[in-house]
């Protein structure tokens, strides 16, 4: 849409301001001349001509006039011919096009009609008739450029409005410094995992894990880097979940939950005695817990989802073998009895 002009101040800034642009397409410069005058002190009608036809195509896709004079008859190329090229150009076919004829003859005017003229004058029309026509059909051309624009100004406006709610979901559903899932998370997935696992009568796993002295690694070194360490204890977590369905989450503090659905006690062991060896490995100093280093203590407990239980259970089952393997020295993954 290149037919902007100046915005006026009193305007609705959203709506691009549209300036009356006629070209005219005629080969005759008297014509040109003629039609220039009557146009002359118009400030509100930008005046552009073309008197070689075989240029008129590419002159209106550059200029994007908001009404087309036309004449009929050119050397080279008919005005019939040029009315068909603009209603095939996709940036011009909606243009106004008045038929400038010489003649007023009704088989001229039918076949101007058929072809995709808007309207068809006999040259040279009375200076006032022109000017009124000229702002007629350029007035509703630019409504159509306006609505138009409005309508993709709202299409772009929804998409952005679609893409922030996807956005702003998947951030609420997420922990800040770890960028794993959250506690809200964690309670969601739960949820949907226990019936879906009371459905289809499969295990569900959960495994809760605790950092070890996780107070002196702060004391010794300062939140930021008890920070980073949490960063790094569910990066090593996240690492160990191969299924799509699994996740781990952020359940407080220095604490992470893992929810293995449709998996039994021995599958989910694995995974947690993974955990505990990868971030044992990691090596990462913390001289005053009693093995020197950043450990953590992990709970395993299975359900098969059933009315006759809970979510909450599962994660009680789950928090009772975390409490076994602190108490049974840390650095340890305990499971549940049944
Ligand atoms: P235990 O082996 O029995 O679990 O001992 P612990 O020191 O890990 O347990 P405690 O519950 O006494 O302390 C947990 C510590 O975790 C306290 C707090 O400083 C730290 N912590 C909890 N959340 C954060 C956090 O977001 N950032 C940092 N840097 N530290 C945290
Ligand atoms: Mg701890
Ligand atoms: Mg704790």
């Amino acid at each position: 849409m290149s037919a902007v002009t100046a915005n006026t101040s009193t305007a609705d800034p959203a709506v691009t301001q549209f300036k009356v642009r006629v070209l005219l397409v005629d080969d005759q410069p008297i014509i040109v001349e003629a039609v220039r005058r009557m146009l002359g002190e118009q400030t509100d009608i930008e005046f552009h001509y073309v008197t070689d036809a075989t240029t008129a195509l590419a002159m209106a896709r550059q200029l994007q006039p908001t009404v087309i004079l036309q004449d009929l008859v050119m050397p080279e190329v008919d005005g019939f011919t040029l009315i068909r090229d603009y209603r095939e150009d996709e940036a011009l076919k909606h243009v106004p096009v008045i038929v400038l004829s010489a003649k007023e003859d009704p088989k001229l005017k039918a076949h101007s009609f058929a072809v995709g003229a808007n309207d068809y004058v006999v040259k040279l029309p009375d200076r006032l008739e022109l000017l009124a026509r000229i702002r007629y059909h350029s007035s509703g051309y630019i409504s159509r450029l306006q609505r138009d624009e409005a309508f993709a100004f709202l299409r772009a406006s929804q998409r952005n409005l679609a893409d922030a709610n996807i956005e702003l979901q998947k951030l609420a559903a997420l922990d800040s410094l770890t960028g794993i899932a959250n506690r809200r998370r964690f309670d969601e997935v739960m949820r949907a995992e226990w019936q879906r696992g009371q459905r289809e009568k499969k295990p569900l796993s959960l495994i809760m894990c605790d950092l070890d002295c996780f107070k002196v690694y702060n004391d010794s070194f300062g939140h930021l880097a008890g920070d980073l360490c949490l960063k790094k204890a569910a990066a090593v977590l996240t690492e160990h979940l191969k299924r799509p369905a699994d996740v781990v989450a952020r359940f407080g503090g220095e604490e992470f939950a893992i929810v293995l659905p449709a998996t039994g006690p021995e599958g989910a062991l694995l995974i947690a005695n993974a955990c505990r060896d990868h971030l044992e490995r990691l090596s990462i100093d913390n001289p005053q817990a009693p093995g020197g280093l950043v450990t953590m203590s992990l709970g395993v407990a299975t359900i098969v989802p059933s009315k006759a239980s809970s979510p909450e259970a599962l994660i009680e089952k789950a928090d009772k073998a975390l409490y076994a393997a602190k108490n049974d020295g840390r650095n340890r993954v305990v499971v549940a009895p049944d």
